[in-house]
Parts: structure tokens; C-alpha cells; sequence
């Protein structure tokens, strides 16, 4: 059997050798030596070229190494016949639920102002609000969502998260569909978007959304670029009715030098590093999912295209 990595932004000397050591009995082919595309089993990908995927013949399954996979439903000659299985590993969880609570943690201590005046030197208190006075809510509860909910419990916010399915998570109020989403976003003092980017989820962080917000909200985006409509937030920044955001995610990457979210003051800026997966852990996750496919199972991550995610 063999398997194909593919990442142009991944590094392959981290990679390739983590996945031989979970995979022994497995050969590991680095794109773009392919060889014969036939003797493909498995194809371990991040934006592969379009059409890339239908070329490979006797392709048993897609594994994406990124935990979407909008990189992959962009192309119209995805075999979606094909299982595809998203990264689900605890690397990219815990990465990500550590720049989650950082970004909370930076507007809830209101560290942009304090940023602001140190930079005019300017020496005064701000009057602070504890954990449990400050409103999160999360929008999406899946592996990650619902990690970043446990921490900031643990961290004594108020916190609140949104999902499509009813979820039960301790200690946070679960909010479901899109029924239920003006409470939640009205009790959202930080709004955490780690939603998959779906057509339903594309641009729903838009003027609408902000205008249900408490006024001074503040956003921090790391679920996809696509979901903000960022004229939107611009406004909503001058206003007042968003305080602050922090974005990792862009609709067009790397963010174009024209965009006035560079030197916005009131905008945290990061290219796409809220989380990264880890190879060492990535690699085991990802033989595992092979040997559950192998052996006729679901495993996690198992993407359903028709939902979307
Ligand atoms: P999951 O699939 O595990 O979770 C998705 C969550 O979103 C679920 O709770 C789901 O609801 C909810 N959801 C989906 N559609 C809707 C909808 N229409 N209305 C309400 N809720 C909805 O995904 P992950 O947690 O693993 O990842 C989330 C996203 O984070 C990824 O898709 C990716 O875009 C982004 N990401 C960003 C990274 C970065 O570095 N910036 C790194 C990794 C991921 P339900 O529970 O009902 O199914």
C-alpha cells in the first residue's frame, strides 16, 4: 500500500519520517514524485492542484491535513465518492485552544488599550471586569469549539456556545440553529467563530450579526476568512459596535498590503497560525483513520459532504 503527502506549506522533513514510523507497513511517497498514480492508496493533502485527486485511479480514501476541508470541495473533480476523513488530533486541538484563550484573555484584560497607551505613555488603570462578568460565546462546538469551551469554564468566564445539534457541555449554556442564535449572539460579549465554512456559514459574520451583538463586542475569527464579510466589520469597528477583533483568517491569504485591517488599531492581525497541526500526533491520527477505513470502520473525522463539513 501507499500512501502520497502532499503540503506545499508543511514540512515534509517533519512529516515523511513521523509518518513511516506510524505507518511501517505502508510506503510514503512525497508529491510531486508520485510515481506509477495507480499504486496510490491514500492521499494525505493540503490544496492539492484541481483535478489532482480524480487522477489518482485506485485511490481508496482522501485524509486532509488540515482539520477543514473547503481546500478540497473548491475542486469540481473531487471524487466525493471517496471517504474523506478531516484531521482530528489532539496537536491541533490543543493548539488551538490555546490561541483561543490568549485572544480572549488579550480583549477581556483589554490589552489593545493598554497597548494604545503605552504607546502615548500614558499610565492609568482601565476598570476591569472579572472572568464570570464577561459573556464568550462560541460559534460551533466540534472538536475544537468545545475544547476552548472547557478551558475558558475552567478559566471562570461566562461562557455560551452555538451549534447546529443540540450539545451538552459543562458548565457553558448550548444554544442550537439558527432559531436560537440572536440569544446567543446577545449574550456575546467576546464572539469566538470556529465554525467549518459551509454555505450556510459563509459571510454569517456580517452587519446583521454584528447588530446583535452587545454594543462593543469584541471578534476573534479562526474558523475561515470566507465567514466575515469584512466591509462589514470595518464598520462596525468605526462605530463603536465592535470594539476589537482578531483575525487569523482572510478571504484572500496572504492578506493583500491594500487591506485596511493591517494598521487597523483596534484589529489583531495573524496570518493563519491560530493552530498548526502537529506532525508526531497528526501522523498517528491519521493511521489510525487508515486502519479503521481498512478494517470497514467510521473513523473520527469521517467528513459528510452533504452536510457540508
Ligand atoms: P467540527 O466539524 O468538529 O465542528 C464544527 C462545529 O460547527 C459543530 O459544532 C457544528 O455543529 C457547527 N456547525 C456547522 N455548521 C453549522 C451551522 N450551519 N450552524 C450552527 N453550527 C454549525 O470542526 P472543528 O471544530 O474540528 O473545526 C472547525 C473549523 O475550525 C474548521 O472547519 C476550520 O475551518 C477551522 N480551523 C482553523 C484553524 C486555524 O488555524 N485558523 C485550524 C484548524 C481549524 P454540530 O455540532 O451540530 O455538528
Amino acid at each position: 500500500m501507499a500512501l502520497l503527502f502532499k503540503s506545499d506549506i508543511d514540512r515534509p522533513d517533519s512529516w515523511i519520517p513521523a509518518l513511516r514510523t506510524a505507518l511501517p507497513d505502508m510506503e510514503v511517497r512525497k508529491w510531486p514524485d508520485v510515481g506509477d498514480p495507480a499504486e496510490i492508496d491514500y492521499a494525505l493533502v493540503w490544496q492539492p492542484p484541481e483535478g489532482f485527486l480524480a487522477s489518482l485511479p485506485n485511490l481508496k480514501a482522501i485524509l486532509s491535513i488540515g482539520a477543514g476541508i473547503d481546500h478540497l470541495t473548491r475542486d469540481p473533480k473531487l471524487p466525493r465518492h471517496l471517504p474523506l476523513v478531516r484531521m482530528v488530533e489532539p496537536g491541533l486541538t490543543a493548539g488551538m485552544t490555546e490561541f483561543v484563550v490568549m485572544q480572549c484573555l488579550f480583549h477581556h484584560r483589554r490589552m489593545l488599550d493598554y497597548r494604545d497607551q503605552q504607546q502615548r505613555k500614558v499610565w492609568t488603570e482601565i476598570p476591569a471586569v472579572a472572568a464570570w462578568q464577561r459573556r464568550i460565546g462560541i460559534l460551533g462546538l466540534g472538536e475544537l469549539g468545545s475544547d476552548a469551551v472547557a478551558r475558558l469554564v475552567h478559566l471562570r468566564f461566562d461562557v455560551a456556545g452555538w451549534s447546529r445539534r443540540r450539545r451538552a457541555l459543562a458548565g457553558a449554556a448550548c444554544f442550537a440553529g439558527s432559531e436560537e442564535l440572536p440569544s446567543f449572539l446577545a449574550r456575546s460579549d467576546i464572539l469566538v467563530c470556529l465554525l467549518p465554512l459551509t454555505e450556510a456559514t459563509d459571510s454569517l459574520l456580517n452587519a446583521e450579526l454584528f447588530a446583535q451583538l452587545p454594543r462593543g463586542a469584541c471578534l476573534i475569527n479562526v474558523g475561515r476568512g470566507e465567514h466575515l464579510v469584512e466591509e462589514d466589520l470595518l464598520a462596525a469597528l468605526d462605530s463603536g459596535q465592535i470594539d476589537a477583533a482578531t483575525l487569523d483568517v482572510f478571504r484572500h491569504e496572504p492578506l493583500p498590503d491594500s487591506s485596511p485591517l493591517w494598521s487597523h488599531p483596534r484589529v489583531v492581525v495573524t496570518p493563519h497560525i491560530a493552530s498548526m497541526t502537529i506532525p508526531e500526533t497528526a501522523a498517528e491520527a491519521m493511521a489510525q483513520a487508515i486502519r479503521t477505513l481498512e478494517a470497514g470502520g467510521r473513523p473520527p473525522g469521517l467528513v459528510d459532504l452533504e452536510r457540508g463539513y
